[in-house]
């Protein structure tokens, strides 16, 4: 699928397109209530794109109430599984058909380089509403084995109302991994995107709506979090939240279902993830290739971001020697410039923190191999691909997620160690090990407290294998895989008689 275009023709691109600019509500574009909006600002060039709706509680209340509307009559909730199938694979044509124009919307309100929208975020996001949407049709119900005088059916039925509220790091993305389920399922969705990301949700909306997918169904309310998140997540007539963000948010989404009527709630959240090289990994090369993936991939803006390199002392210096030589190919810059693997950082504030965190790595006594500093580029927000060598498990560049290009690396002195500082963190979400014995391999992978173990690699599974966290990375459900219909949907036992009893006590 992916024909990648040249910086000209992407620049191009981004002059001459539409940028979305209501919130999504009832098959229409709006305005909000409050006629407010917010400014989305390119960040690689700090300039203004648009303004867009600032939706509150009246919005959402009119989103909720819609989608419910929609829900209730049965346009999608009860159209035959294989017309929902149909709707939802025209949806993903329609998709492909506007790769290009959704590519470079997501570039210039994200700042991650177009090739890897292009060539990832893309296939990734279609592949995974194709997978769903195929699942409509195809999953069965169950009997339960109770003799003969009952049949007892246990079967699923969509929620109802699911409110997706997202981050702003893989915005088509995320939503396919919360959309393609949820619709599948038969649910209505208002879908709240990430503040700085909310033009290209904006228009993979209107291309469902143009798909087939009833006015209704399929809703987005732009707005920040505190103003358009909080009253979808205190609603009293939503009936679930599909959460992906930070975990000091994702606590909020708990406390919200406390105060209000105990909406179920599935939590997505951030991590400290280790890749942990024992003295046996096999060939460097092909681990340094992985461990500067891990890290550097979309600017470190990546909830799996390998983000601790926990190594044996006796490799660690062959290994950063061949990382460092690795990280020179990975160009900054322009991120509708094909060329450039990283681009800028989201926003002015992920910046700040970011640059907060490097200072702070310094003071703490880790020591700079690489980057460190910020690049001055256009008005816009870039970070170099930044090591600390010598991290100690206490520093704060070890234990916090800073969600941006750093990369601590600890040095441990057995597999032990290695397994104990692995696992001295408050997150669970992914991890690596990298060893050439599999009876250690099998062993560590048993050991370590995360949703994600990968061996030999760095990955996130694919859309086969359920994704979600452990500990502080995760709560109530997982995306991806056959794992993620479970969630969108509730489990409902109906018991029929069909006994002889009446006839046996003379009543006919
Ligand atoms: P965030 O928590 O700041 O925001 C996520 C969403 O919550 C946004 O839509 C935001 O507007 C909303 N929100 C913010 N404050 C709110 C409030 N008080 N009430 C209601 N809603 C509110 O996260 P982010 O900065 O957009 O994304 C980065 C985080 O997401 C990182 O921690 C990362 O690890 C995590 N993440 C996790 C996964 C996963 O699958 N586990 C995937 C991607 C990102």
């Amino acid at each position: 699928m992916s024909s990648v275009l040249t910086r000209d023709e992407y620049t191009a691109l981004a002059r001459s397109i539409a940028l979305p600019s209501g919130a999504f509500i009832d098959g229409r574009a709006r305005a909000a209530a409050s006629a407010e909006t917010f400014e989305t600002i390119n960040p690689a060039t700090g300039e203004l794109l648009t303004t867009i709706a600032a939706c509150g509680a009246a919005d959402v209340d009119l989103a909720v109430l819609k989608s419910r509307e929609a829900f209730d009559s049965g346009c999608w909730s009860k159209r035959h599984p294989t017309e929902r199938k149909k709707t939802l694979i025209k949806w993903c044509k329609l998709i492909r058909r506007h790769r290009h124009e959704l590519a470079v919307l997501e570039s210039i309100e994200s700042g991650k380089p177009i090739q890897e929208i292009e060539t990832l975020d893309l296939p990734e996001t279609l592949h995974c509403l194709e997978w769903h949407a195929e699942t409509a049709d195809k999953i069965y119900d169950q009997v339960a084995p109770t003799g003969d005088d009952a049949v007892a059916m246990i079967v699923r039925e969509p929620i109802g109302v699911v409110a997706c509220v997202l981050p702003w790091n893989f915005p088509m993305l995320m939503l396919a991994w919360k959309a393609g389920p949820a619709l599948a399922a038969g649910n209505s969705l208002v879908v709240k995107p990430a503040e700085q990301t909310s033009m290209a949700t904006l228009r993979l909306a209107e291309l469902a709506h143009e798909a087939g997918l009833p006015a209704g169904v399929l809703n987005v309310v732009t707005g920040l979090g505190e103003d358009a998140g909080a009253p979808l997540g205190l609603h009293h007539d939503v009936d679930m939240v599909s959460f992906t963000g930070s975990t000091e948010v994702g606590r909020k989404f708990l406390e919200y279902s406390a105060r209000s009527n105990l909406k179920k709630v599935v939590l997505e959240c951030g991590g400290k993830n280790p890749c942990v090289v024992l003295d046996d990994a096999d060939n460097l090369d092909v681990v340094a290739e992985h461990a500067t993936t891990a890290v550097f991939w979309n600017m470190g803006e990546n909830c799996s971001s390998n983000s601790r390199l926990i190594v044996h002392r006796d490799i660690k210096d062959a290994l950063l020697q061949r990382i460092l030589h690795r990280v020179r190919d990975w160009r900054t810059g322009d991120p509708l410039d094909p060329a450039n693997r990283l681009g800028a950082i989201v926003s002015k504030e992920q910046y700040d923190s970011i640059v907060r965190y490097i200072e702070l790595g310094k003071q703490q006594g880790a020591k700079p191999i690489l980057g460190g500093n910020p690049i001055a580029a256009d008005g816009g927000w870039f970070v170099e691909p930044t090591i600390f060598d010598d991290v100690t498990p206490d520093m704060a560049i070890a234990r916090e997620e800073i969600f941006g290009p750093v990369l601590s690396v600890i040095a441990v002195a057995n597999e032990a160690e290695a397994v104990r500082v692995a696992n001295d963190t408050c997150y669970g979400l992914a991890a690596s090990v990298f060893t050439s014995n599999v009876k250690r391999a099998h062993r560590i992978a048993r050991a370590l407290r995360a949703g994600t173990v990968t061996v030999n690699c760095y990955g996130e599974g694919d859309i086969t294998t359920p994704f979600g966290g452990f500990k502080q990375s995760g709560f109530g459900g997982r995306d991806n895989a056959i794992h993620a219909h479970d969630q969108y949907t509730e489990l409902k036992t109906i018991w029929i008689d069909v006994s002889d009893s009446d006839l046996e006590s003379g009543l006919d």
